[in-house]
């Protein structure tokens, strides 16, 4: 598998073009044709677009500048399928340049340029591969890596591994890669980051159905992707890794695992690399007599499929962003709903959020060169700082509690105007339903109406007097009420701060992970950490993002620096790499202090953002550039090489 598409030849009539040209996303398909028909006059006077979520994918073009940006393209296209559609050339440096100039102030672009480069690919090649491989490198050195987890951030580690030849095994305790999405069954499980952004750069050759794809469907494509690059056979499926204990004498690691059948092993490692995730460890809460309720109950990720909720009365505890997903189809499935909701969240309007991806945009990925790359490049760039000015703390700001400065506020009036007109006129639906703490201090959670529509239904109820206990028959509320159910369902999130739990890791002189943490896990750039050499963590501490790009980005510079990390020893011919506890402490108070002008560092809502020391252990408080800039290069006075 690459992120080859095999492109048709374009022999649309005008009438046809015209048709798909209005499902373009336009500043994309403007930059593809200016590229394809080697012209920059299709941008000249081509309407500027604004970036950022909000803006959304058409740049925040009016009418007149949609009309302008089609009749643009259109002439372009016809002008490439009259002349037969000659085989595009490959742009120079200064061609790309002057595209790229069209998207970003013309001040920014030395800085952005070979971030941007490095994404856009748009020969189709992997830009981010591995430069070296082993054989050239210490073709003789016995080294290998261990990776805990076959979702998605151990089978990028794997797939980089392989390419630089080193050899590597991932134990993964489920039976098939996925991880997550292997995990999360729930009815109406699906994506909330565009797939074309949330997929491997090095990997787009992939018909997404929808454009915020379902859980069976994001499955399908790391299956894809393990079977297209040979993983299998790489991975002991139904085997629990239970202890990792670093070895002085090696400067490697011995990894203690449990095979399904109760059998067990070890296994010696130069790396070790944990693909554990952050969101894999249900949180149950914490209620009184939840043992007394006699029915089955059961969490959002472990969702029992054997349980019928054709009539039943169910109640949903929680309105994170999996409730939220699962809530609507449980509506129409039981007989009765309640769900019970602590915090309000802030919903984010996405019109498009359950559509399928118009027949249109799959037309031009299949017959314009190029739109493909630059679909998915402006989705990347519109979101590389996304939201982050908005949830940016005034420290002036007096005005209100519920934001931190005059953009947050901007973008809670225009929140709240959605729900009001969602909610219809129902004013104590309304009232429920506004969160009254900032924007984004917690995970927003996208929303095409839906989400209100169903708590208006007369056959559920939202319930926000407080769970006092769980009683044999259902959940007595606060104010005394007791509503029964036949079933419940724990939408109550993770424990996500509890990095690498359950796994005991042992490192340097005796060190065990989690006393060392205290609860409080922190990581040089959220990969690696004093004291536990060769350990590199992938979705570590503060490498989480809230209103900006993708984990999958994130996992790729995590990927790619260690990567740069193991060519780094092989070619000192060195066995460990430790980092130094001052450049780890450094990095971690500035990423401290910089989440603290962050709405999520700021405001005192609960979130799993926190851990329990109330420190942001989960996010990462800048764009993409600065981690992608942090983890290109590894640089080694950073650590003590054994
Ligand atoms: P979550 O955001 O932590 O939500 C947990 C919910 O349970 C909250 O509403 C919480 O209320 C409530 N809750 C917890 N304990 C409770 C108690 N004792 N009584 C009453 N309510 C209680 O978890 P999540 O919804 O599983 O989502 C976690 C993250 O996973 C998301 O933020 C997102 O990043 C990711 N996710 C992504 C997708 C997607 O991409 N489509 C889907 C699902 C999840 P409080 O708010 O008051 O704590």
């Amino acid at each position: 598998m690459s992120s080859e598409r095999i492109l048709e030849k374009l022999t649309a009539s005008d009438e046809e073009l015209t048709r798909h040209l209005e499902d373009a996303e336009l500043p994309a398909l403007l930059l593809a044709c200016a590229m394809l028909t080697r012209d920059p006059a299709v941008l000249d006077g081509a309407p500027p677009p604004l970036r950022g979520l909000m803006a959304g994918p058409n740049g925040g073009y009016e009418e007149a500048q949609l009309a302008d940006a089609r009749a643009r393209c259109l002439a372009a296209l016809k002008r490439y399928r009259d002349d037969g559609c000659p085989e595009p050339t490959r742009p120079s440096q200064e061609d790309l340049r002057r595209l790229l100039s069209f998207v970003i102030e013309e001040e920014r672009l030395d800085e952005f340029l070979p971030f941007l480069l490095d994404e856009l690919s748009l020969d189709g090649s992997d830009t981010r591969a591995p430069k070296w491989k082993k054989s050239e490198l210490a073709p003789d050195r016995d080294f290998r890596v261990a990776i805990i987890g076959a979702g998605m951030s151990g089978l990028c580690a794997a797939i980089r591994l392989q390419q630089a030849e080193i050899p590597f095994v991932i134990f993964e305790k489920s039976h098939d890669v996925g991880g997550t999405w292997h995990d999360n069954v729930y009815p109406g499980c699906r994506v909330d980051v565009s797939n074309h952004f949330y997929s491997y750069s090095f990997a787009q050759a992939f018909e997404w159905p929808q454009l915020f794809s379902t859980q069976p469907v994001l499955l399908e494509y790391f299956q894809h992707v393990a079977d297209a690059f040979g993983l299998r056979e790489h991975i002991r499926f139904g085997t629990e890794v239970k202890r990792a204990t670093f070895d002085e004498s090696t400067g490697g690691w011995c990894l203690e695992f449990e095979s399904h059948d109760g059998s067990t092993d070890t296994f010696d490692a130069q790396i070790l690399v944990s693909g554990m995730g952050q969101l894999n460890r249900p949180r149950m809460p914490e209620i009184e007599g939840m043992d007394d309720f006699e029915g089955p109950a059961f969490h959002s990720a472990r969702w029992d499929q054997s349980v019928d909720l054709a009539g039943k009365r169910v109640s949903v505890i929680g309105t994170g962003a999996s409730a939220c997903q699962l809530i609507p189809i449980v509506a129409d499935q039981a007989g009765e709903l309640t769900v019970y909701q602590r915090t309000a969240p802030w919903l984010l309007p996405t019109e498009d959020y359950h559509e399928e991806v118009p027949g249109g945009l799959q037309w031009l990925y299949k017959h314009v060169p190029f739109y493909a790359e630059w679909y998915r490049f402006w989705l990347f760039w519109s979101t590389a700082e996304g939201l982050l000015e908005t949830v940016e703390v005034d420290p002036d700001w007096t005005e209100r509690k519920d934001s931190v400065g005059p953009l947050n506020e901007e973008v809670r009036q225009m929140l709240c105007g959605y729900l009001q007109e969602a909610t219809g006129g129902d004013a104590e639906l309304l009232a429920k339903m506004t969160p009254d703490y900032p924007p984004f201090s917690k995970r927003f959670v996208r929303d095409n109406g839906i989400l209100p529509a169903t708590f208006a239904r007369d056959d559920v109820a939202l319930e926000t007097a407080g769970i006092d206990r769980m009683t044999a028959k259902g959940i007595r509320t606060k104010d005394g009420r007791e509503i029964e159910a036949d079933v419940i369902v724990y939408g109550t999130g993770f424990t996500a701060s509890d990095f690498l739990m359950p796994l005991e890791v042992v490192g340097r002189e005796g060190r065990k992970l989690h006393e060392h943490w205290a609860g409080d896990a922190r990581a040089y750039m959220g990969i690696t950490l004093p004291h536990f050499p060769n350990l590199f963590l992938l979705y570590g501490p503060n490498t989480n993002i809230v209103v900006n790009g993708s984990i999958i980005f994130f996992t790729e510079c995590e990927v790619d620096y260690l990567l740069a990390s193991i060519e780094t020893l092989l070619r000192a011919g060195k066995s460990a790499m430790d980092c130094k506890l001052e450049v780890h402490d450094e990095y971690n108070a500035r990423i401290d202090a910089d989440n603290t002008k962050r709405a999520w560092g700021a405001a005192s809502v609960n979130s799993w953002y926190k851990n329990q020391l109330g420190r942001v252990s989960q996010n990462w408080p800048h764009g993409l550039l600065e981690y992608w800039k942090q983890t290109r290069e590894m640089d080694v006075a950073d650590y003590e090489l054994l």
